[in-house]
């Protein structure tokens, strides 16, 4: 499956090894996660769920012994699997004093800030964003994002990235952990969830939903503090809390102009039109092609420093000017 795209310092054409490729299934992950599909239906599990349970799995399983390889991405990876494994705390037989949905929100995000998120928001939960084969009992989820240095970031495709990546993956994870256990002192059920491992529901339209952003053309949240440089947690509860609403600040159009992340991507995995994916038109990252290079470099993400919202101090100041012409 060889490539063309010249990039940074990235060989062209990039071909992927005949090791990985082996493992390759004979689905494409474009069909599972539903391109071309006009109907909408739920997220189809495809990677980082259980390796035994998709047909990528032993792809992700390949990606895994690699990354072993390097001390410090290691490290991080077994602080990630420690964490999971923490026992939570026990939900108080006796619920708080009463809260208005006001009370519960303000709450809610002074506790999340406290622990370190960068943004806080909560929306109802849609059972769309529930993964195939998964429930949700829960009502609410509270989305957490985390920011990711620029400096590393940009060196990707580089392992410094990578480790970046997984720093703040843990991070946020320790965050969705410390306010599940808040909810659970309070005497409310709560499960906190972080990647790079999937939850039971797709975090990116939950984040959408709860006013982190636009969907940027490299398939990540294009947010008006952050840009793409960010990551994801959340939290499963019930709480009443006050929800928050989705916002556009003009991302969505500066994509139409823009090709820097098209242009940067080794394997042309970023199309410049929106798909139709699972009944919804929106941009859409070539799974087949992204995931070689990204499993060969352990983790990729050179489509998020090159997106010009992701440089330092530079979204807001983008936010504002477009936000006037909305
Ligand atoms: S993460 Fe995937 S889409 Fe982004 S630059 Fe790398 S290969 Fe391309
Ligand atoms: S690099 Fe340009 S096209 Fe790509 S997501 Fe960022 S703004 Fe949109």
């Amino acid at each position: 499956m060889p490539h063309r795209k010249a990039s940074k310092e990235v060989a062209q054409p990039w071909t992927p090894s005949e090791e990985q490729m082996a493992l390759w299934p004979e689905i494409s992950g474009n069909e599972i996660n539903g391109l071309g599909e006009p109907e909408q239906r739920r997220p189809t599990p495809i990677y980082w769920h259980d390796p035994s349970a998709t047909p990528h799995g032993p792809l992700q399983r390949w990606m895994g012994a690699r990354s072993a390889s390097n001390t410090e991405l290691l490290g991080l990876v077994l602080e990630n699997a420690g964490l999971q494994d923490q026992p939570q705390a026990p939900v108080e037989p006796t619920a708080a004093a009463a809260r208005t949905p006001e009370q519960w929100s303000e709450a809610l995000r002074d506790v999340a800030r406290g622990a370190g998120a960068e943004l806080v928001g909560i929306v109802d939960m849609d059972p769309q964003w529930v993964f195939e084969g998964y429930a949700v009992a829960h009502a609410k989820v509270v989305m957490i994002g985390v920011a990711m240095d620029y400096d590393p970031l940009n060196t990707a495709p580089e392992p410094e990235a990578s480790a970046e990546v997984m720093k703040q993956y843990n991070r946020g994870l320790r965050v969705a952990l410390e306010v599940a256990d808040w909810l659970r002192s309070q005497g409310e059920e709560a499960e906190g969830h972080s990647g790079p491992q999937a939850g039971p529901i797709n975090l990116i339209p939950a984040a959408l939903a709860a006013g982190f952003g636009e969907l940027g053309k490299h398939g990540s949240i294009i947010n008006d503090e952050l840009g793409a440089r960010f990551r994801l947690a959340c939290v499963l509860t019930s709480v009443p809390a006050r929800v928050d609403a989705p916002r556009q600040f003009g991302a969505d159009g500066f994509c139409e102009n823009c090709r820097l992340c098209t242009a940067a991507c080794p394997v042309d995995a970023i199309h410049d039109e929106k798909q139709l994916v699972r009944g919804v038109e929106k941009w859409y990252v070539d799974f087949d092609r992204c995931l070689p290079f990204f499993n060969e470099h352990q983790g990729c993400a050179a489509c998020l420093p090159i997106c010009p919202w992701s440089r330092p101090g530079v979204a807001p100041r983008l936010a504002q000017k477009l936000g006037r012409r909305l």
